[in-house]
């Protein structure tokens, strides 16, 4: 039988790889030689067992949210990612790397982040570890961002501004790799998401696979079987979707529906929903869908939510939405946020605007009443407040 997970060369199906320049190839290459080794090490096992248990506060809960799926008539559980220690799925990711780095002999890290999520994590992992840590983040993100830009320099963390391109994530990125081209003796890059050349994609969705892994034990004790009938999660590169589905990804009693950033809508230029929008090419160092104009230049993707408007999408989604193992659907920003404001006042959580995206595609998904879906809430609504605040005044002075 065929697998959606990733083959021996590095690709999902035709997608992934890693297409770096020569400068660049020796780091990979140790990377790529090591990581799974030391992953399935006993030491590391222990170590990142014991973190995600006390520092993160895993295993995240499996909330039957009653009131919810009366509304969407089926049973609908939430994976609480958003309870984790600084309020997302990135931590768990944060963590596994900064292992694997300090396993490698590295001593300082990297990291580019774009709305600065990623960031915090990786600058709270390198507090928790005693490593030296700089983040790249563009100039523009900087100004938008400025909380967490404070949080970073709190923690410990240079923050280095950007400021080549429109000075947004794809430029961040750029700067973190030639960076790293310069640094390879003492330095590991850590990448936020499942993109970037393999083994990125594959590692973090390993690192991630223990949302997937706690689903499987928690779904045993509340429902009598280890499987939902649906998975879904919202997809910026696609790490927290790929840790939802890892252990069922081979498993197609399991619909996988994927929630894409439509933006302003998937027909107009102001969208981030790369697997719809995007033509194969490579970015990043891999090959996959990326939101480019008719001659190649990546075009700038546009989301009500920072976490994802990334003009790429990780090779093993790419391949799902190919192979039509997943489905996809974009979430536009008024249906995010409407998805938003409806968790708050059926269940009293506040979710981030990323994962309020997953949550805005239940409505088009045809449910049966015994249908038991299992839905990742990503993160916690906290650093969207000013968000929310201008979204409720504008729609109050419509
Ligand atoms: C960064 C982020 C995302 C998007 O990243 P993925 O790699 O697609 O998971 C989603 N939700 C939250 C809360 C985030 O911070």
């Amino acid at each position: 039988m065929k697998s959606f997970q990733v083959d021996q060369n590095g690709y999902y199906g035709e997608f992934g790889g890693a297409y770096i320049p020569e400068v660049l190839y020796q780091n990979v290459e140790d990377l790529k030689k090591n990581y799974l080794q030391i992953i399935e090490s006993e030491s590391f096992k222990k170590e990142f067992a014991l973190l995600l248990r006390d520092y993160v506060g895993r295993p995240s809960p499996l909330y039957y949210a009653k009131r919810l799926s009366n509304k969407y008539g089926c049973k609908i559980y939430l994976k609480r990612e958003d309870l984790n220690h600084t309020g997302a799925h990135k931590i768990n990711n944060a963590i596994g790397q900064v292992l694997i780095a300090k396993a490698m002999g590295k001593t300082k890290i990297i990291a580019e982040t774009g709305a600065g999520q990623h960031g915090v994590a990786t600058a709270t992992v390198a507090a928790l570890m005693n490593m030296e840590c700089i983040v790249f983040m563009g100039k523009t993100d900087i100004e938008r961002q400025h909380m967490n830009v404070q949080r970073m320099e709190m923690l410990g963390t240079e923050v280095r501004p950007v400021t080549s391109g429109n000075m947004t994530l794809k430029d961040a990125t750029n700067e973190a790799i030639r960076y790293w081209c310069c640094h390879p003796e003492d330095t590991y890059y850590v990448i936020g998401s499942t993109v970037g050349p393999h083994p990125y994609p594959d590692m973090v969705a390993r690192l991630q696979s223990v949302i997937s892994k706690e689903i499987k034990e928690q779904l045993k004790e509340k429902e009598g079987r280890d499987y939902p009938d649906y998975l879904m999660a919202c997809v910026g590169g696609g790490s927290n979707a790929a840790g939802t589905i890892y252990h069922y990804i081979d498993d197609t009693r399991v619909k996988i529906v994927l929630a894409e950033a439509g933006g302003k809508g998937i027909d107009t230029p102001y969208t981030a929903a790369t697997i719809q929008c995007g033509r194969l090419g490579i970015i990043h160092g891999a090959k996959t869908l990326v939101m480019q104009t008719e001659d190649g230049q990546i075009i700038e993707p546009y989301s009500i939510s920072a976490g994802l408007d990334y003009p790429g999408i990780g090779p093993i989604h790419a391949n799902l939405a190919e192979q039509h193992r997943a489905t996809i659907l974009a979430v536009n920003d008024d249906e995010a946020m409407d998805a938003a404001f409806e968790l708050t006042r059926l269940e009293g959580i506040i979710p981030a605007i990323e994962s309020a995206h997953a949550l805005g595609a239940l409505s088009k998904v045809k449910f049966n009443p015994e249908d038991v879906v299992v839905l990742t809430v990503s993160g916690r609504g906290d650093k969207d407040m000013d968000t929310f605040i201008n979204y409720m005044e504008n729609k109050k002075n419509k």
